[in-house]
């Protein structure tokens, strides 16, 4: 990312959470060489103590977290969507206001900060589900990618990797017009918004995917072209899924089957896409899911507080759907939070335990979550994947107490974003002891771009 700052510099790790051929284990004093390209050269455990010109990273070394599914601007409706009570669509007038408001400078601001709070929550890469395409009214930029470059621009300013995912947004349900906010989304066409997302090209710390928001917003005929786009790049593909039964009401009434059967009989699912939500499927759906090696991504903390429902992760996962994670609406950002709801929310809902080993939530938010978002290299703390790692204190009032072998558990089950003290990625240090080396003062840089928006 910054190879020519920092490259070649050696990580000594008091805990490290590393794969084995048993599966992962924690590790005590480990090794992690950087180098070139911004990649792990070794990793060696019980290396003794920290040698003189490795930087010592107290705490228990973690794949850096990824986050497959944020909207950088819902940030900005923290707190003011909590007052009273209202639903999924009231939540969404909110949103469409804040929407309103933004252009290229306040985006790159606020998107900054918030990838900020990312960074120092221990997460390293980004799924940006983009749709703020245009000005208000559907006025185009000069450059109409201006708002896709201002998030490509303020994860490098944050330190992190980020996928724009560039999202195909054309209609306010099933081939209605787009409603006045929604003019912002549209491209008019799925061919308009290729021509677009073409123009878009990756960085080092950025790849391009695409994004179909939803079988609402895109008409039938046109999801193809979006799923072709895809494949012709061999990039990522998100979609919205079934979050809501009334669009999945909508789907049948339009189309005569679920949102699911739609996405596959236009080449829309596959192991390249993520189904984000997956909330209300049927068995018909998780099949299908399944037999694509589709992700799911799953969004906990958003679909508890849009009281969405409880998916059906458990079963997806069983059938051999690959899990992500993402904070989606950022109602809070922390990713250790949104992997131990997919276990509790499970528990709640089958009144048994142990669905979940926190093993695997880890490897959701970190191995199979960068799949999801189209870095595979990244998310294991081993030779040759980026060096994209996240270290939690083990010595704070909820990480206290308990053996460092059980290091997966105090994470996934006991930490929180506050306990997460240091952050690598690629190579570079960019949180250190709980502070963010690159934005001085986020919680600072928040209240400002918040501030502007809401007047
Ligand atoms: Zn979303």
């Amino acid at each position: 990312m910054t190879s020519h700052v920092t490259s070649h510099v050696t990580y000594w790790a008091e805990y490290a959470w590393l794969p084995g051929a048993n599966g992962p284990a924690v590790e005590r004093d480990v090794l992690i060489a950087t180098g070139p390209g911004g990649r792990i050269v070794s990793v060696t455990a019980d290396s003794g103590p920290c040698p003189s010109g490795a930087v010592r990273l107290g705490g228990l070394a973690l794949p850096g977290q990824a986050n497959a599914h944020s909207h950088a601007f819902h940030r900005a409706l923290r707190g003011h969507v909590q007052v009273g009570s209202g639903t999924f669509w009231t939540w969404r007038d909110t949103m469409y206001r804040f929407a309103g408001t933004l252009d290229p400078d306040s985006y790159l601001e606020l998107a900054t900060a918030v990838y900020a709070e990312m960074a120092l929550a221990g997460i390293t890469a980004v799924g940006e589900f983009h749709y703020l395409h245009h000005a208000p009214g559907g006025v185009r930029y000069t450059d109409p990618n201006a708002m896709g470059e201002a998030l490509i621009e303020a994860a490098a300013r944050a330190g992190i990797r980020i996928t724009l995912l560039d999202t195909c947004y054309l209609s306010s349900g099933f081939g209605a017009e787009p409603t006045r906010p929604q003019l912002r989304f549209s491209d008019g066409d799925a061919e308009a918004w290729a021509v677009r997302a073409d123009a878009l090209k990756p960085r080092e710390h950025a790849r391009i995917g695409a994004a179909i928001h939803s079988v609402r917003a895109v008409p039938a005929e046109q999801l193809g072209t979006i799923a072709e786009w895809a494949d012709e790049r061999q990039a990522p593909l998100h979609v919205h899924l079934s979050e809501q039964t009334a669009e999945n009401d909508a789907c049948l009434a339009a189309h005569g089957v679920t949102p699911t059967r739609l996405l596959a009989d236009h080449g829309a699912l596959g192991p390249r896409t993520s189904a984000v939500h997956a909330t209300h499927l049927t068995e018909e759906d998780v099949r299908l899911l399944a037999d694509t090696s589709t992700t799911i991504c799953m969004c906990p903390t958003t679909e508890r507080d849009l009281a969405d429902g409880i998916g059906p992760a458990r079963a997806l996962a069983s059938a051999g759907c690959p899990i992500s994670l993402g904070s989606d609406s950022h109602a809070v950002i922390d990713p250790w939070e949104e992997a131990r709801a997919l276990e509790l929310d499970e528990r709640l809902r089958t009144r048994t335990r142990g669905h979940w080993t926190a093993n695997a939530l880890l490897r959701a938010g970190g191995e199979d979550g960068h799949a999801s978002i189209g870095w595979p290299e990244a998310g294991r703390i081993e030779a040759g994947a980026l060096a994209d790692f996240t270290v939690i204190a083990l010595d704070t009032v909820r990480t206290a107490g308990p053996p460092a072998r059980l290091g997966a558990e105090i994470a996934v089950f006991a930490a929180s974003a506050a306990d997460v003290r240091h952050v690598v990625v690629g190579g570079r240090q960019v949180v250190r002891d709980g502070r963010h080396l690159l934005v001085a003062d986020v919680p600072g840089a928040l209240r400002a771009s918040i501030g502007a928006l809401s007047g």
